[in-house]
């Protein structure tokens, strides 16, 4: 039979409550020994608080434990909170594929081995990873207003030499989308203030263009048509950076492709413009803007005998 003593429970209201006796009553007792003892009492408090909100810790639906505040003070962080309904979802997300597959985390934290680099538009109508079915791990990305690339930016060019420099991945990915805000915007005259100084790479891809353009009348067909030429721009910034050059000369298997997303029905369509070697890009840079709306008026006309 044990002889040890079993402490007697005691509620956490006693507790504070001793904590405050001990702060305003012991002055007879010394400072150290009574800073001790608040010090027990108080941890005592932390321990039974954390047990005592065990079950609230966990979901109604039986989902996984809360995540933890790791910094604190949160004070607006509470199930009233938007930010409660994102961690719930991301709580469910996890259960719900380490379910399916349980050392999924274990693995991916190990490290990444992406063979596709995908630069597309920060659009929240497309999304990389969910578009193309990959799971995390799959995909690496970069994201900016209209999936604009331009030799002066050193975040997306920092992004491209990681990828293929030291990820190696074998597609570079540049996706424009149908409906993209950034294109519209580009096209017209109105003025958005901060955001006008990137807008003018896209509308520097217009002037270029600005003969072609003109020709199509319908409003929405010229902007997808800017859309595309914007997109071939970015492929070709691309590939024209020293990033690229380096790579092709090490014999490194690595292409770009551009294609295009429609958010009315969800598909992927490839642009024709596809660049995996130094010839292919001094091809496409012979390519003038007569030929390239050329082409695009044939694969329409083709496509519409197909259907
Ligand atoms: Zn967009």
């Amino acid at each position: 039979m044990s002889t040890a003593q079993t402490e007697v429970p005691i509620s956490n209201t006693d507790i504070v409550n001793q904590v405050e006796d001990l702060k305003i009553t012991a002055t007879e007792e010394p400072h150290h020994h009574r800073n001790h003892h608040i010090h027990h009492l108080l941890h005592k408090y932390n321990t039974s608080k954390d047990t005592e909100n065990e079950d609230e810790n966990v979901d109604q639906d039986s989902c996984c434990p809360r995540t933890p505040v790791t910094f604190g003070p949160s004070p607006t962080v509470g199930d009233t909170h938007g930010l409660a309904r994102l961690l719930k979802n991301n709580r469910m997300w996890s259960r719900a594929i380490r379910e399916r597959q349980p050392d999924f985390f274990e693995k991916g934290s190990k490290g990444q081995q992406p063979k596709v680099f995908w630069i597309g538009c920060s659009d929240s109508r497309v999304p990389e990873n969910e578009l193309l079915q990959l799971a995390p791990g799959e995909v690496f990305t970069h994201r900016n207003i209209a999936n604009v690339v331009v030799s002066t930016d050193l975040n997306c060019l920092s992004v491209l030499q990681y990828a293929v420099e030291v990820l190696k991945v074998e597609q570079v990915v540049v996706c424009g989308h149908y409906g993209c805000g950034g294109v519209a915007a580009a096209m017209g005259d109105h003025s958005y203030g901060l955001i006008d100084h990137w807008l003018a790479n896209i509308k520097e891809v217009k002037q270029q263009h600005q003969h072609n353009l003109e020709t199509i009348k319908d409003e929405e067909e010229r902007c997808r048509a800017l859309v595309e030429i914007n997109c071939r721009n970015s492929v070709l910034a691309v590939a024209k950076s020293p990033i690229m050059k380096s790579a092709w000369d090490r014999g490194q298997n690595v292409e770009i492709v551009g294609v295009v997303y429609d958010i009315q029905t969800g598909l992927l369509s490839e642009l024709g413009y596809h660049v995996a070697s130094m010839d292919d890009l001094s091809r496409h840079l012979r390519v003038d803007s007569n030929a390239l709306f050329a082409a695009r008026k044939d694969n329409a006309e083709a496509l519409q005998q197909q259907s």
